[in-house]
């Protein structure tokens, strides 16, 4: 059996009841980096467990050895560094695998940063694309000024290195657009959480003011 387990993004306490206990009973985790998640098992009080690395998105070799095991009998766990396995995360080759394989698996949702982005927004979000993180080169510019016309709510992930600079071309891509509506959300569920909302004309001041730490995701309004 595989078991794909959302673990928390930044605050410890969403942890769910179901992936304590089958982070417990489980024969092995199959971790993104096994430093993290020994982290996680420790801090949790959870029972020390063989931590199976599986970082990269298709390390064949690798996959291969897990869908052995599985098709062995084992409980295995997949997780990631934080949030839901396969969300901008690896996971994917795996699950993939192991479901042409016809492994049972099961799946204990939780946190992903989006989603948290998406409800704390205040924006409407019965439609949204998710975008992951922007191509940081082929493609960027392209996609960033087709969001002019994107009729849902859009989400994408944003790292500390690049944030002003997306924030800054995000700011050109919708000059047409000054009043369109965007929030951006740093250190979600963690201490320093900040939600700052703001338009299109907004966000070359916000570009400045937020404070550059931490973890980020945007979330645009509907044209
Ligand atoms: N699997 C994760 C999920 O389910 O959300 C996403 C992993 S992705 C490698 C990491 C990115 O997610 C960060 O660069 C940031 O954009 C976003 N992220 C993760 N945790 C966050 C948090 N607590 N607050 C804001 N953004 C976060």
């Amino acid at each position: 059996m595989l078991s794909i387990v959302s673990t928390p993004i930044g605050n410890l306490g969403d942890i769910t009841l179901r992936a304590i206990e089958t982070l417990k009973k489980c024969d092995a985790m199959v971790c993104e980096d096994t430093r993290v998640t020994g982290q996680l098992l420790k801090l949790l009080n959870l029972p020390k467990k063989e931590l199976l690395s599986c970082h990269g998105y298709s390390d064949p070799r690798k996959v291969d050895n897990i869908v052995r095991r599985l098709m062995e009998g084992q409980h295995l766990v997949l997780v990631s560094d934080a949030g839901t396995p396969g969300i901008s995360d690896p996971g994917f080759a795996l699950v993939s695998r192991a479901r042409t394989e016809r492994v049972p698996i099961e799946v204990i949702p939780g946190p992903a940063a989006f989603l948290a982005a998406l409800s704390a927004s205040g924006l409407p979000i019965n439609r949204f694309v998710y975008l992951g993180f922007l191509p940081m080169k082929k493609g960027r510019q392209t996609l960033l000024h087709s969001l002019k016309d994107e009729e849902r709510t859009i989400v994408f992930y944003e790292s500390v290195h690049r944030i002003e600079k997306t924030i800054m071309e995000l700011a050109e891509a919708l000059k047409d657009q000054p009043d369109r509506p965007v929030v951006i959300a740093r250190e979600l569920t963690k201490m320093y959480e900040e939600i700052v909302p703001t338009t299109a004309a907004g966000l070359p001041a916000v570009a400045q003011s937020i404070t550059k730490k931490g973890e980020f995701v945007l979330v645009i309004g509907a044209q």
